[in-house]
């Protein structure tokens, strides 16, 4: 990657799950010669704070626009930072971005934008039970704001039959209480009632909480805004350890054919 030039441009960056010391050290020197922050109001106040720095924060909901705003202001020639919690490409605001770059104004393709990564959501909760991501994966959002619930249902069913470890993101919201019960109803048609199952929720923050339960035994209210929900394959198993710890869940790195799984 080339160096940051003084004229204007558009970084859209992953601050990381939580955690201060999971942002990269690419992100963070972005954000530290960025004019303007632009992004959902909490993430934006995750940023340092620094002088002269505009932050336009904004409503959850708003992606189009901010990413329009984000844009127009690099256009101007303004040194643009568009954060996103975990990684900006991961159901967040880097999509967001090219959608409106390719239905906006042409002069927007020639800007200097870079998309940089951060640790998502996924990886993070992963690392905290173990290895559950050892084998093939997918990651699902279970938000039907942008899709149809019966995609949802047709992709979780196919991704369990299909033998993967699945990543749910977004499992509810206070408008969408019910989906994550109706996920799990559905996996436990196709998978074991033992399969491992984590709830990990504000990874990396002070108030983190893992849990590890039987798909059996998943309660979909353990869940909320700041939960990642990993279910395991027919082969992901647990590692029992001593004095009271927690168990490590892990998939093994490989797999039997798919005629005898
Ligand atoms: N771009 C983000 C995901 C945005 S969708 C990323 O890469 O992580 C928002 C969802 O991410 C939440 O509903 C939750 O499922 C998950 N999430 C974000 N931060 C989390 C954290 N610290 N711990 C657990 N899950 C988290």
């Amino acid at each position: 990657m080339t160096a940051l030039t003084d004229a204007g441009w558009l970084v859209i960056a992953g601050l990381g799950p939580g955690a201060a010391r999971l942002v990269t050290p690419e992100v963070s020197d972005a954000l530290a010669t960025a004019t303007d922050l632009v992004g959902y109001g909490p993430y934006v106040a995750r940023v340092p704070a620094r002088e002269n720095v505009v932050r336009h924060g904004s409503d959850n909901r708003e992606e189009i626009d901010r990413a329009r705003l984000a844009l127009r202001l690099a256009a101007e020639g303004r040194r643009v930072a568009v954060v996103s919690s975990g990684d900006p490409g991961v159901f967040a605001m880097a999509a967001a971005v090219f959608e409106a770059m390719e239905a906006g104004d042409p002069a927007w393709r020639g800007l200097d934008v870079r998309v940089l990564p951060g640790v998502t959501a996924m990886t993070a909760a992963a690392a905290r039970a173990g290895a559950p991501l050892g084998h093939d994966f997918c990651a699902v959002n279970l938000s039907d704001n942008l899709k149809p619930w019966d995609l949802v249902e047709r992709r979780l069913t196919l991704a369990a039959e299909a033998d993967f470890v699945i990543a749910l993101y977004n499992p509810v919201s206070k408008a969408r209480p019910w989906q994550l019960g109706r996920a799990l109803e559905l996996l436990r048609t196709v998978r074991a009632a033992d399969t491992p199952v984590v709830f990990a929720t504000a990874v990396s923050e002070a108030h983190e909480r893992v849990d590890t339960v039987r798909l059996a035994d998943a309660d979909p209210t353990r869940a909320d805004m700041r939960t990642l929900v990993i279910v395991g394959s027919s082969q992901t198993r647990l590692i029992a350890r001593p004095h009271g710890r927690a168990a490590f869940v892990y998939t093994p790195r490989s797999a039997p054919s798919a005629g005898t799984s």
